[in-house]
Protein backbone atom coordinates (compact mmCIF):
# COMPACT_ATOMS: atom_id res chain seq x y z
CA UNK A 1 0.00 0.00 0.00
CA UNK A 2 1.02 3.65 -0.24
CA UNK A 3 1.22 6.32 2.01
CA UNK A 4 -2.46 7.07 0.97
CA UNK A 5 -3.35 3.77 1.01
CA UNK A 6 -4.15 2.89 -2.09
CA UNK A 7 -2.48 0.12 -3.70
CA UNK A 8 -0.57 1.43 -7.02
CA UNK A 9 -2.06 0.18 -10.23
CA UNK A 10 1.28 0.41 -12.43
CA UNK A 11 4.99 -0.10 -11.99
CA UNK A 12 5.80 4.10 -12.55
CA UNK A 13 3.60 4.47 -9.43
CA UNK A 14 6.37 2.65 -7.41
CA UNK A 15 9.37 4.42 -7.94
CA UNK A 16 11.44 1.89 -9.97
CA UNK A 17 14.31 2.96 -11.44
CA UNK A 18 14.14 3.88 -15.75
CA UNK A 19 16.04 1.06 -16.28
CA UNK A 20 14.11 -1.65 -14.62
CA UNK A 21 10.86 -0.17 -16.04
CA UNK A 22 11.83 -0.20 -19.93
CA UNK A 23 12.80 -4.05 -19.14
CA UNK A 24 9.55 -4.64 -17.58
CA UNK A 25 7.56 -3.03 -20.67
CA UNK A 26 9.65 -5.20 -22.84
CA UNK A 27 8.28 -8.45 -20.71
CA UNK A 28 4.92 -6.91 -21.37
CA UNK A 29 4.47 -6.31 -17.33
CA UNK A 30 2.01 -4.17 -17.04
CA UNK A 31 0.04 -4.19 -13.39
CA UNK A 32 2.14 -5.42 -10.43
CA UNK A 33 0.47 -8.34 -8.94
CA UNK A 34 -0.79 -7.64 -5.01
CA UNK A 35 2.12 -8.77 -3.34
CA UNK A 36 4.31 -6.61 -5.40
CA UNK A 37 2.25 -3.41 -5.23
CA UNK A 38 2.61 -4.39 -1.15
CA UNK A 39 6.59 -5.55 -0.88
CA UNK A 40 8.46 -3.28 -3.72
CA UNK A 41 8.11 0.31 -1.66
CA UNK A 42 8.98 -1.43 1.43
CA UNK A 43 12.01 -3.18 0.52
CA UNK A 44 13.15 0.03 -1.62
CA UNK A 45 13.45 1.71 1.89
CA UNK A 46 15.86 -0.72 3.21
CA UNK A 47 13.06 -2.46 5.14
CA UNK A 48 12.92 -5.90 6.85
CA UNK A 49 10.02 -8.15 5.73
CA UNK A 50 8.08 -11.10 5.63
CA UNK A 51 5.74 -11.91 2.93
CA UNK A 52 3.26 -14.88 2.84
CA UNK A 53 3.84 -15.73 -1.51
CA UNK A 54 3.27 -19.13 -2.85
CA UNK A 55 4.83 -19.52 -6.02
CA UNK A 56 2.93 -18.14 -8.98
CA UNK A 57 2.22 -14.77 -7.20
CA UNK A 58 4.81 -12.71 -8.71
CA UNK A 59 7.00 -12.91 -5.61
CA UNK A 60 10.26 -12.67 -7.63
CA UNK A 61 9.65 -9.59 -8.87
CA UNK A 62 8.35 -8.56 -5.70
CA UNK A 63 11.90 -8.69 -4.44
CA UNK A 64 14.20 -9.08 -7.40
CA UNK A 65 12.80 -5.33 -8.73
CA UNK A 66 13.22 -3.00 -5.68
CA UNK A 67 16.93 -4.77 -4.61
CA UNK A 68 18.08 -4.27 -8.15
CA UNK A 69 17.11 -0.60 -7.78
CA UNK A 70 19.24 -0.40 -5.07
CA UNK A 71 22.40 -1.84 -5.77
CA UNK A 72 25.58 0.13 -6.50
CA UNK A 73 27.76 -0.33 -9.10
CA UNK A 74 30.61 -1.87 -7.10
CA UNK A 75 31.28 -5.46 -8.37
CA UNK A 76 30.44 -7.56 -4.71
CA UNK A 77 27.79 -9.01 -3.94
CA UNK A 78 25.05 -7.05 -2.38
CA UNK A 79 22.52 -9.45 -2.39
CA UNK A 80 21.89 -12.65 -1.69
CA UNK A 81 18.71 -14.95 -2.23
CA UNK A 82 18.94 -18.19 -0.78
CA UNK A 83 16.70 -20.93 -2.15
CA UNK A 84 15.93 -25.19 -1.45
CA UNK A 85 16.44 -26.49 -5.01
CA UNK A 86 18.80 -25.77 -7.91
CA UNK A 87 15.97 -25.68 -9.96
CA UNK A 88 14.56 -22.56 -8.05
CA UNK A 89 18.26 -21.13 -7.77
CA UNK A 90 18.48 -21.13 -11.17
CA UNK A 91 15.11 -19.55 -12.24
CA UNK A 92 15.25 -17.07 -9.65
CA UNK A 93 18.58 -15.74 -11.19
CA UNK A 94 17.10 -15.99 -14.66
CA UNK A 95 14.56 -13.61 -13.45
CA UNK A 96 17.31 -11.17 -11.90
CA UNK A 97 18.85 -11.08 -15.40
CA UNK A 98 15.79 -10.48 -17.05
CA UNK A 99 14.63 -7.45 -14.95
CA UNK A 100 18.07 -6.37 -15.16
CA UNK A 101 18.37 -6.31 -18.76
CA UNK A 102 19.22 -2.63 -18.96
CA UNK A 103 21.32 -2.39 -16.26
CA UNK A 104 24.80 -2.90 -17.59
CA UNK A 105 27.62 -4.57 -15.53
CA UNK A 106 25.45 -6.73 -13.78
CA UNK A 107 25.94 -9.97 -13.02
CA UNK A 108 24.12 -12.93 -11.20
CA UNK A 109 25.28 -16.21 -10.36
CA UNK A 110 23.42 -19.39 -9.22
CA UNK A 111 25.53 -21.70 -6.53
CA UNK A 112 24.30 -25.16 -6.35
CA UNK A 113 25.34 -28.59 -4.81
CA UNK A 114 26.01 -31.04 -7.55
CA UNK A 115 28.00 -28.44 -10.25
CA UNK A 116 31.73 -28.40 -10.29
CA UNK A 117 33.17 -25.81 -7.72
CA UNK A 118 35.65 -23.77 -10.38
CA UNK A 119 33.32 -22.72 -12.92
CA UNK A 120 31.45 -21.41 -9.83
CA UNK A 121 34.50 -19.84 -7.82
CA UNK A 122 36.04 -18.59 -11.04
CA UNK A 123 32.59 -16.40 -11.47
CA UNK A 124 32.28 -15.44 -8.03
CA UNK A 125 35.91 -14.11 -8.68
CA UNK A 126 35.29 -12.29 -11.72
CA UNK A 127 32.88 -9.93 -9.49
CA UNK A 128 29.25 -10.53 -9.31
CA UNK A 129 26.30 -8.23 -7.31
CA UNK A 130 23.50 -11.19 -7.20
CA UNK A 131 23.97 -14.44 -5.85
CA UNK A 132 21.44 -17.28 -5.66
CA UNK A 133 21.86 -20.06 -4.14
CA UNK A 134 21.39 -23.59 -2.03
CA UNK A 135 22.30 -23.28 1.48
CA UNK A 136 24.60 -25.88 1.83
CA UNK A 137 26.24 -24.68 -1.52
CA UNK A 138 26.30 -20.93 -0.33
CA UNK A 139 27.90 -22.20 3.08
CA UNK A 140 30.55 -24.09 1.41
CA UNK A 141 31.63 -21.58 -0.25
CA UNK A 142 31.22 -19.13 2.76
CA UNK A 143 33.62 -21.44 4.76
CA UNK A 144 36.30 -21.99 1.52
CA UNK A 145 36.96 -18.31 1.56
CA UNK A 146 35.24 -17.84 -1.84
CA UNK A 147 31.94 -15.97 -1.21
CA UNK A 148 32.69 -12.65 0.35
CA UNK A 149 29.57 -11.30 2.13
CA UNK A 150 31.12 -8.04 3.84
CA UNK A 151 29.33 -5.60 1.28
CA UNK A 152 25.88 -7.83 1.38
CA UNK A 153 22.88 -5.10 1.86
CA UNK A 154 19.76 -7.82 1.58
CA UNK A 155 19.33 -11.32 2.35
CA UNK A 156 16.16 -13.23 0.88
CA UNK A 157 15.16 -16.24 1.97
CA UNK A 158 12.77 -17.36 -0.61
CA UNK A 159 9.88 -20.19 0.07
CA UNK A 160 11.57 -20.63 3.61
CA UNK A 161 9.06 -23.25 4.42
CA UNK A 162 10.27 -25.40 2.37
CA UNK A 163 13.88 -25.06 3.25
CA UNK A 164 13.19 -25.77 6.76
CA UNK A 165 11.25 -29.04 5.56
CA UNK A 166 14.41 -29.84 3.58
CA UNK A 167 16.22 -29.86 6.64
CA UNK A 168 18.32 -26.36 5.99
CA UNK A 169 17.80 -25.30 9.58
CA UNK A 170 21.32 -25.46 10.64
CA UNK A 171 23.16 -24.24 7.37
CA UNK A 172 20.34 -20.98 7.04
CA UNK A 173 21.18 -19.68 11.15
CA UNK A 174 24.94 -19.86 10.53
CA UNK A 175 23.91 -17.74 6.91
CA UNK A 176 21.85 -15.34 9.23
CA UNK A 177 25.00 -15.31 12.32
CA UNK A 178 27.21 -14.39 9.67
CA UNK A 179 25.38 -11.75 7.20
CA UNK A 180 22.61 -10.41 9.65
CA UNK A 181 24.17 -7.52 11.42
CA UNK A 182 22.59 -4.28 9.65
CA UNK A 183 21.34 -6.54 7.06
CA UNK A 184 18.30 -6.50 5.27
CA UNK A 185 16.45 -9.45 5.68
CA UNK A 186 13.33 -10.32 3.64
CA UNK A 187 11.58 -13.71 4.09
CA UNK A 188 8.96 -15.61 1.93
CA UNK A 189 7.02 -18.19 3.29
CA UNK A 190 3.88 -20.10 2.40
CA UNK A 191 3.01 -20.54 5.93
CA UNK A 192 3.75 -18.66 8.93
CA UNK A 193 5.57 -20.87 11.35
CA UNK A 194 9.52 -20.08 10.45
CA UNK A 195 10.00 -16.26 10.83
CA UNK A 196 9.86 -16.57 14.28
CA UNK A 197 11.79 -20.02 14.02
CA UNK A 198 14.33 -18.30 12.56
CA UNK A 199 14.57 -14.95 14.15
CA UNK A 200 14.70 -16.95 18.03
CA UNK A 201 18.34 -17.04 17.66
CA UNK A 202 19.09 -13.41 17.81
CA UNK A 203 18.45 -13.14 21.38
P1 LIG B 1 6.61 -16.04 -9.57
O1 LIG B 1 5.47 -16.12 -8.59
O2 LIG B 1 7.63 -15.03 -9.18
O3 LIG B 1 7.19 -17.39 -9.86
O4 LIG B 1 6.00 -15.49 -10.97
C1 LIG B 1 5.04 -16.24 -11.70
C2 LIG B 1 4.98 -15.80 -13.16
O5 LIG B 1 4.32 -14.55 -13.29
C3 LIG B 1 6.32 -15.62 -13.85
O6 LIG B 1 6.25 -16.20 -15.12
C4 LIG B 1 6.50 -14.13 -13.97
O7 LIG B 1 7.27 -13.78 -15.11
C5 LIG B 1 5.08 -13.63 -14.09
N1 LIG B 1 4.84 -12.28 -13.56
C6 LIG B 1 5.24 -11.84 -12.36
N2 LIG B 1 4.80 -10.59 -12.14
C7 LIG B 1 4.09 -10.22 -13.23
C8 LIG B 1 3.37 -9.03 -13.60
N3 LIG B 1 3.30 -7.99 -12.80
N4 LIG B 1 2.76 -9.02 -14.81
C9 LIG B 1 2.83 -10.09 -15.63
N5 LIG B 1 3.47 -11.24 -15.34
C10 LIG B 1 4.10 -11.32 -14.15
Amino acid sequence: MSETGVAPTNFNDLGLPDALLTALAAMSYETPTPIQAQTIPALMQGRDLLGHAPTGTGKTAAFALPLLSRLNNQKSVQVMVLTPTRELAIQVAEAFQRYAAELTGFHVLPVYGGQEYSSQIRALRRGVQVVVGTPGRVMDHMRKGTLSLDRLQSLILDEADEMLSFGFKNQILNILKETMEHKQICLFSATTVSYTHLRAHET
